[in-house]
C-alpha cells in the first residue's frame, strides 16, 4: 500500500507517462487536461519511478506539503 499522493493538476501538462508507469492508480484518457489520481493502493516503487518520469514533477506526497 502506497503512501497518499496528489497530481499538481496545474502544472500537470498532461502527457500521459505516469499513467503508463501506474495505470492502476493513475488515469489518463486522451481528452483530459492532467493525470487524475484514482487509487492509492499500488506499489510505492510504481508512484516513485512515475513521480521521477514526471517531465514537469508534479506528482507528490501528501506530507511533502
Ligand atoms: S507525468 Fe506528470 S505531466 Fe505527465 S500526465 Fe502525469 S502528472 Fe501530468
Amino acid at each position: 500500500m502506497a503512501k497518499p499522493f496528489y497530481i499538481d493538476e496545474d502544472k500537470c501538462i498532461g502527457d500521459g507517462s505516469c499513467a503508463d508507469i501506474c495505470p492502476g492508480c493513475i488515469s489518463f484518457e486522451p481528452g483530459m487536461s492532467s493525470a487524475r489520481v484514482i487509487r492509492f493502493d499500488c506499489a510505492e516503487d510504481l508512484i516513485e519511478e512515475a513521480m521521477e518520469m514526471c517531465p514537469v514533477r508534479c506528482i507528490h506526497w501528501e506530507e511533502e506539503e
